[in-house]
């Protein structure tokens, strides 16, 4: 399904909360993004918001505001406003768009201005925007596949499934957490050293992060019924940044023969807010596979996938020590890469996941694996810009780094960008590493 645009995307819309209007913001109108949020430090329930330049929009609060809705959008917004978004995602994509496009009415310059149904983000605290049953990492970004897998494997360092089947692993729910996640630096086995006979035990010395987009499913597909790729994109609800902190010493003598484990399921971290399938419309791409490599087999291959199968999304990550957070630093950016260069695309991901009659639910997670860019300084992880560890950047206040030390915060950002179009932002997701306990 190819999405249509309709007058929620119109370029032109203008807000009457008015930072919602400044072009360097990441919440136009044209955006609204959802979480779950309460006023920071009280006792108030969690509930549904959206988010409209440096404000939140309180779902919970609409009060008569929403007797103008049509019926659909009402029952949309009494889903959206719970706890947590899962209902709301299971409603589909009729429900969604429907309340995105009561809540731009209600929102542009010229409607009724509604201050008791705002709260500034600054003084927000915000949860998890989903009760997450399963998260599924993927690898989708053929540049980091392959600077990865020289350096763990030098004679082979694409295996030769990539290029047929979107590979993943199957993480853990229960240690994903909202961006401002802190966690103590994971402790572990690793590789004897050379020589030695014995794994060496202790906190992890290759602390790592990965940039990726995370993907929440919206309607889910009853066991046993693949979710065929045409019809993938519906079952997205929306996309979010997610960091799937890495300790690479551990990942390096345990990934075989099963995969990653406790180099992974320590820590995972995402934005609070979820920017709809529908909001990133306009900012579709297309999806482009060398001519000399093999073409997706029939179930992975769909009329809209050429076209407009990628999303355009700018990545970023920033990173702030302990030393320029003690002295009034700002993030530096470290690193940038492009969701539009992944090899698969959420569509094929979302396919191949249940291809097999395996069964996603509303709410569950996908990451798309760390987005690497074709160049050395689109690495989307310190393994690739450290160069396994042997080349230490340098930041502006002269510390190096080949991995993270403790005090390190990590921030992604992302926006979807057009000439002539508004820009679209994730917000961030922050986390930071704690000493080892
Ligand atoms: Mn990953």
């Amino acid at each position: 399904m190819t999405m249509t645009l309709n007058e929620t995307h119109d370029p032109s819309l203008t807000s009457w909360v008015a930072s919602a209007n400044d072009p360097a913001g990441d919440f136009p109108i044209q955006n609204l993004p959802f979480a779950v949020f309460r006023r920071a430090g009280s006792n108030e329930a969690f509930r549904g918001g959206v988010a409209i330049g440096d404000q939140v929009l309180d779902l919970a609060a609409l009060g008569d505001a929403a007797l103008a809705f049509g019926e659909e959008a009402r029952a949309a917004l009494a889903l959206a406003a719970r706890d947590t978004l899962n209902d709301f995602m299971a409603a589909g994509p009729a429900a969604w768009s429907a309340l995105r496009l009561a809540l731009s009415r209600l929102l542009r310059s010229g409607a009724s201005e509604l201050p008791q149904a705002l709260v500034p983000q600054a003084g927000a605290e915000f949860t998890l925007p989903a009760r997450i049953g399963d998260y599924t990492d993927f690898y989708t970004s053929i540049h980091h596949a392959t600077a990865v897998g020289r350096l763990f494997r030098p004679d082979e360092p694409l295996l030769p499934n990539y290029k047929w089947v979107p590979i993943g692993y199957h993480g853990r729910a229960s240690s994903i957490g909202v961006s401002g996640q802190a966690f103590p630096r994971p402790k572990g086995q690793t590789r004897p050293t050379t020589g030695g006979s014995e794994p060496h035990f202790g906190p992890s010395r290759r602390l790592d992060y990965e940039l990726e987009v995370g993907i929440f499913i919206g309607s889910g597909n009853a066991d046993g019924e693949p979710i065929a790729v045409a019809d993938a994109d519906a079952h997205v609800f929306g996309l979010c940044l997610l960091n799937d902190w890495s300790a690479r010493d551990l990942q390096a003598w345990e990934y075989q023969p099963l995969g990653p484990f406790l180099a992974k399921n320590f820590a995972t971290t995402i934005s609070p807010w979820i920017v709809t399938t529908e909001a990133l419309a306009p900012y579709r791409a297309a999806w482009k596979r060398d001519a000399a490599d093999p073409q997706p087999l029939p179930y992975l291959d769909y009329p809209a996938l050429r076209d407009s199968g990628a999303f355009d999304i700018e990545l970023e990550v920033l990173l702030r020590t302990a030393a320029m957070r003690e002295n009034g630093q700002p993030a530096v950016s470290i690193s940038r890469s492009n969701f539009r260069d992944s090899y698969w695309s959420v569509a094929q991901m979302v396919a191949h996941h249940t291809v097999n009659g395996c069964g996603l639910r509303p709410g569950d997670l996908l990451g798309s694996g760390t987005q690497s860019g074709p160049e050395p300084e689109a690495a989307g992880s310190l393994l690739e810009l450290s160069g396994g560890g042997k080349a230490a950047l340098t930041l502006p206040n002269g510390e190096q780094r080949t991995f993270l030390e403790d005090g390190d915060t990590v921030v992604l950002r992302g926006r979807a960008v057009r000439p002539g179009l508004p820009r679209i932002g994730f917000g961030e997701a922050a986390g930071t590493v704690l000493p080892a306990r």
